[in-house]
């Protein structure tokens, strides 16, 4: 029996032709509804999804057995039920690697957007406005980046900072003896706890997980430690920052600017909205990902790390084998 995989959500072709030339069976329906999902989930030993698919208990339920495999095509295991996979034998995989080159690019790009106010500047103009004096903004050099979470993609944007001449300031929970290359590299400075990267950065920029442990871990007590005008960058996700914390300390000048990627609720709405209406906010609807660099190669990792789990299970052949 052929191996068969269904792809639930938009996928860049590289990957399906991967998975084609291995031999997989391969359905593309990114648009299908839950209740299709779960009519035919149980055809198929894997499915390949992005963020728009819910593979919940109910769809686990209803795979009946056969599926083996679900991999997110993408960063965060948000939108699968994992315990209710575990349970079922389900291996699951995603490919973070993917977007770290993207998301580090939009967070210096975020950055400059504060500094120089390229989205105002670009406004007044279209606006019939040449608004030269007023838009005087700062540089990047010189100035103190505090990067909350050092693994791929605070190390990456740490990287692009140093060569703008930042100074780094970076805190993780782990120090890992590969870390000793980066900070070689960078010139970064680990901090010794949260506390102290709060207080001694110009711009924070958020690239933890979002996890119980992170959930709201820049809330009021945070913001209070911050400098006086501190600039808050989060490409992260929204649930990591107290929204209501933000927002008020974006009002009373207490930070002086932030810009948002992702939203405690996406698409924003309530608090959320208002936070991105502010005209001290850059925001952007959660694009961290999306160039197609990235869903190139999330593409093709998910292709490849599907093939390479069906061959160490003897499901598929080896390359250059044909399929029996
Ligand atoms: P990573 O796992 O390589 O790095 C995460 C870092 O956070 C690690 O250094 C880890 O030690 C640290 N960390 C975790 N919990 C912590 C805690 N409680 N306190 C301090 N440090 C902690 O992940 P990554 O690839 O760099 O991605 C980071 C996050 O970026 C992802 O989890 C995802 O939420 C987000 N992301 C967003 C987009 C987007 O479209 N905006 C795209 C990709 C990733």
């Amino acid at each position: 029996m052929p191996v068969r995989v269904l792809i639930t959500d938009p996928l860049d072709p590289a990957g399906i032709r991967a998975l084609e030339e291995a031999g997989v069976e391969v359905d593309y329906r990114p648009d299908i509804t839950s209740e299709e999902l779960k009519a035919i989930v149980g055809r198929y030993d894997a499915l390949i999804v992005r963020g728009r698919t819910k593979v919940t208990g109910e769809v686990i339920a209803a795979s009946s057995g056969r599926l083996k495999a679900v991999c997110r095509a993408g960063v965060g295991l948000d939108n699968i039920d994992l315990r209710a996979a575990e349970e079922a034998g389900i291996t699951v995989f995603n490919t973070p690697e993917a977007s770290t080159e993207a998301v580090a690019e939009l967070t210096v790009g975020l950055m400059l957007s504060l500094a120089r106010s390229i989205p105002t500047a670009d406004r007044s103009l279209k606006e019939g406005r040449w608004a030269k004096r007023e838009l005087v903004g700062w540089e990047l050099r010189g100035k103190t980046l505090g990067i909350l979470g050092f693994g791929r993609i605070g190390q990456r944007v740490a990287e692009i900072c140093h060569a703008l001449g930042m100074r780094i300031l970076a805190y993780r929970r782990t120090r890992p003896p590969s870390l000793e290359a980066v900070l070689a590299r960078t010139g970064a400075i680990m901090a010794s706890s949260l506390e102290e990267l709060l207080v001694n950065s110009d711009i924070i920029t958020i690239h933890v997980p979002l996890t119980p442990q992170t959930k709201h871990m820049i809330g009021e007590r945070e913001i209070a430690l911050m400098k006086q005008g501190a600039i808050l960058i989060n490409t992260s996700r929204g649930g990591v920052v107290d929204e209501k914390a933000l927002y008020e300390a974006l009002r009373s000048g207490k930070l002086a600017a932030a810009a948002l990627d992702v939203f405690e609720e996406e698409p924003p709405s309530g608090l959320s909205l208002e936070l991105a209406k502010l005209p001290n906010v850059v925001a952007t609807p959660h694009i961290g990902g999306q160039t197609r660099e990235a869903q190139r190669m999330a593409s093709e990792l998910a292709a490849k790390k599907l093939i390479d789990f069906f061959r160490s299970r003897g499901l598929l052949r080896g390359a250059g084998e044909a399929q029996g």
